[in-house]
C-alpha cells in the first residue's frame, strides 16, 4: 500500500515496537495497517445419477485465468461463515442450488498470501446457468473434467483428491479432509495478483 487508508497520509515500511515483520506504518496519525491471508471458499458441486457421477465447472468470464475452468468459489466477505460463503459463491457463479455437505480441502497458497476451502456439495437440481463472471456452466464426468484447461493449482488439486477418495470410496472408503500447501507456479497475469 501507498497511503493511509485513515488519514491518507503516504505510509512507509517499518518494524512496530514489539513485533518482527515490516509493516506498513503511518507517520501522520501512527495506524499500523497489517496485512494478512484473505480466504477463499468454495463448493464441489456435484449430480449423481444411475452410478454415474458429475461435477459442476464454471467457465471463467473474468481476469485472471479467463475461459479456464473452475469450480465454483471467491474472497470470503466480512460477516458471512465459510459455508455461507461457499454458498454463495456457488450460487452467483454457476445459479446453482447446492446442499453443502463437509469441508473437503483447506490449501495453503503462501505465495499469494491465500487459504483456499473447498466444501463438498450436491446439486439439488439441474436448473443451474452462469452468472455474470461465468461464461458457461456445465456438468463434467472425470474423464471430460479439461485437465489442462483448469484455472487454478487448487482447484486441480482438489478435484485431484475429490476424484482418488472416490476410488477409495468404491473399496468402502468415504469422503477424507485433506490439507495442503500449494506453491506450484502457474502462469501469473501481468499485475501479479492471483485472484479466484
Ligand atoms: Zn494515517
Amino acid at each position: 500500500m501507498k497511503f493511509c487508508s485513515e488519514c491518507a497520509h503516504p505510509v512507509s515500511l517499518s518494524i512496530p515496537d514489539g513485533d518482527n515483520r515490516l509493516r506498513h506504518v503511518c507517520p501522520n496519525c501512527d495506524t499500523i495497517h497489517y496485512q494478512n491471508p484473505k480466504m477463499v471458499v468454495g463448493s464441489i458441486p456435484v449430480w449423481e445419477r444411475d452410478g454415474q457421477l458429475q461435477v459442476l465447472l464454471c467457465k471463467r468470464a473474468i481476469e485472471p485465468r479467463y475461459g479456464y475452468w473452475t469450480l465454483p468459489a471467491g474472497f470470503m466477505e466480512n460477516d458471512e461463515t465459510t459455508s455461507d460463503a461457499a454458498e454463495r459463491e456457488t450460487v452467483e457463479e454457476a445459479g446453482a442450488h447446492i446442499e453443502l455437505g463437509k469441508l473437503f480441502s483447506l490449501l495453503n497458497v503462501q505465495r499469494v498470501h491465500q487459504v483456499h476451502l473447498f466444501y463438498l456439495a450436491r446439486l439439488r437440481d439441474l436448473d443451474f446457468a452462469p452468472g455474470i463472471e461465468s461464461l458457461e456452466v456445465r456438468l463434467f464426468t472425470e474423464s471430460e473434467i479439461p485437465w489442462d484447461e483448469i484455472a487454478f493449482p487448487t482447484v486441480r488439486t482438489t478435484l485431484e483428491l475429490f476424484f482418488a477418495d472416490r476410488v477409495k470410496m468404491r473399496e468402502g472408503g468415504s469422503y477424507g479432509f485433506h490439507t495442503g500447501d500449494i506453491n506450484r507456479p502457474m502462469a501469473m497475469p501481468a499485475d501479479g495478483v492471483h485472484q479466484p
